[in-house]
């Protein structure tokens, strides 16, 4: 069983059920939880063959047990689960089970620790929480992929009968491959493929869509929680579970689908979502903006614009965000589409309205690509300064959207950074800009990327970020060098 630090405590209530407290103030940046995943797997779809030890690319078999994976680096796996099918109750089951149907690995790994004594104890935190498989049987998704990617395979193979005690029935599989998804992190293998990765103290951490916490997690799957903002004793440990740049409608269909969960937190009640208006329309009749009113159980009703009280329906609004959202589909990438749709919808929406902010983030990622492979047409500035002006765009809104020490933010410094020096770089080159007007842009740029280091500064070494902060520590130097060359 993993163990936590003293600033936090277990507690336990009807609604959240077990969940972590602060038992004292904690500061930013101060870890909460280290865990080891109890599970690593890759996803029910993949059909690549993954190491049973580090989930990379594998296409040998364990000579041990002749069963699992492995990969060119890793002689050996977990001793439990090579040992079960080596000379153990899964010796005279077929040998290609995972090669056939790899989808099953996920699963087949939970029943092996659930199998194992040592980590019996683990599991059981997981599984002892109830599941509704009426919620879920004949919802949108996930049931029918379980059934034949995992729960038909796994029941066909014969392994059922080789795990007597654990009275598996495929209601049973359903359950754990439920519980699987919607207790997972994303993990990120050493190859760069996503994995899923279940944590047994990180399943408990209940959602909220402003967390007070960040996850971060290393190369070796390994999962470091810190606060993202002050904690005071008692406060509830908060992750979220959403995409925090999805306006209030999408994050809640989205926690429907993925966890049966109805959110009712401050940015879900919040009409304006933390002043950004995510959400918010244009009023037709004052030019004011409309905003969807919220009753208190979270559910969301039509929009009112709070100035001449005019009413945009619910059904209109959909509507709306339906036809944004398959003209989105439809746009393939296509800069020139992309910056259409921004001069069609723009005058109907809030300037921050999430289906304005999805487009421009669009634009700014095929602008930046675009810069990537030098396949820019002349003049190219008009475009960097349209990426510099995007990139700034969405500052305000990841900053509110994630209090604190936030991922988000940080990654969006990046991008503006980016571009902006890109920009500065080739004005100055062509006269554009004096030295003057260029070593205040340089001084903004150092101050960008200080603040962007600064938020990273909490991630492990070996991880995506800790990567992202090495090169930001690279741009800064350049920056500084050129400071140095041309004066402060
Ligand atoms: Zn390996
Ligand atoms: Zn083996
Ligand atoms: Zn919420
Ligand atoms: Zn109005």
């Amino acid at each position: 069983m993993q163990e936590f630090g003293e600033n936090i405590q277990q507690a336990h209530d009807e609604k959240l059920g077990r969940h972590l407290v602060a038992s004292i103030s904690i500061e930013p940046g101060d870890t909460i939880l280290e865990e080891r995943p109890l599970l690593v797997a890759p996803h029910w779809e993949c059909h690549q063959l993954k190491c049973a030890q580090c989930l990379q690319e594998s296409y040998v078999i364990c000579r041990r047990c002749q069963v699992f994976p492995l990969c060119m680096d890793c002689s050996q796996h977990d001793e439990f689960e090579c040992e079960f099918f080596a000379s153990g109750a899964g010796k005279a089951l077929c040998k290609d089970i995972l090669v056939k149907n790899f989808g099953i690995c996920g699963l087949l790994k939970l029943l092996l620790l659930l199998e194992n004594p040592n980590t019996q104890a683990d599991c059981q935190m997981l599984i002892g929480v109830p599941i509704n498989l009426g919620d879920y049987r004949d919802g949108e998704g996930m049931w029918q992929e379980h059934e034949e990617l995992v729960v038909r395979p796994l029941m066909e193979c014969g392994l059922v009968d080789c795990l007597p005690t654990q009275q598996l029935t495929s209601d049973v599989l359903h359950a754990h491959c439920i519980r699987i998804d919607s207790n997972s992190f994303e993990v990120t293998a050493k190859d760069g493929d996503t994995l899923k990765g279940v944590f047994v103290w990180g399943a408990t951490l209940p959602h909220h869509c402003v967390p007070n916490t960040v996850v971060a997690l290393d190369e070796q799957f390994n999962m470091k929680l810190y606060a993202a903002v002050p904690l005071q004793p008692g406060d509830i440990i908060y992750n979220s579970y959403t995409n925090p740049l999805m306006g209030t409608s999408q994050r809640q269909h989205q926690l429907r689908l993925s966890r049966r969960l109805e959110c009712t937190c401050t940015r879900c009640l919040d009409p304006t979502e933390m002043g950004t208006h995510m959400s918010s329309l244009k009023c037709k009749e004052c030019g004011g903006f409309s905003v969807c009113e919220i009753d208190s159980n979270g559910k969301l009703g039509d929009w009112r614009c709070p100035d001449c009280k005019a009413l945009l329906t619910a059904a209109e609004v959909h509507e709306l965000q339906a036809e944004v959202g398959s003209a989105l589909v439809d746009a393939m990438g296509d800069l020139q589409v992309y910056e259409a749709l921004l001069t069609q919808y723009g005058p109907l929406l809030h300037p921050n309205h999430f289906m304005l902010l999805d487009i421009k983030q669009n634009i700014a990622s095929i602008l930046r690509a675009a810069a990537l492979m030098n396949s820019m047409d002349q003049p190219c500035k008009k475009l960097l300064a349209r990426r510099v002006e995007l990139c700034s765009d969405l500052l305000p809104v990841c900053r509110a959207v994630v209090p604190g020490i936030s991922k988000l933010y940080a990654i969006g410094l990046f991008e503006y950074l980016l571009a902006l020096v890109e920009l500065v770089e080739l004005q100055f080159a062509e006269s554009d800009l004096n030295k003057k007007e260029y070593v205040a842009h340089l001084k903004t740029a150092s101050l960008v990327a200080t603040e962007a280091m600064d938020l990273l500064r909490f991630e492990p070494e070996n991880s995506a970020e800790g990567y992202l902060a090495d090169r930001i520590s690279m741009e800064l130097e350049r920056i500084e060098s050129d400071l140095k060359k041309y004066g402060r």
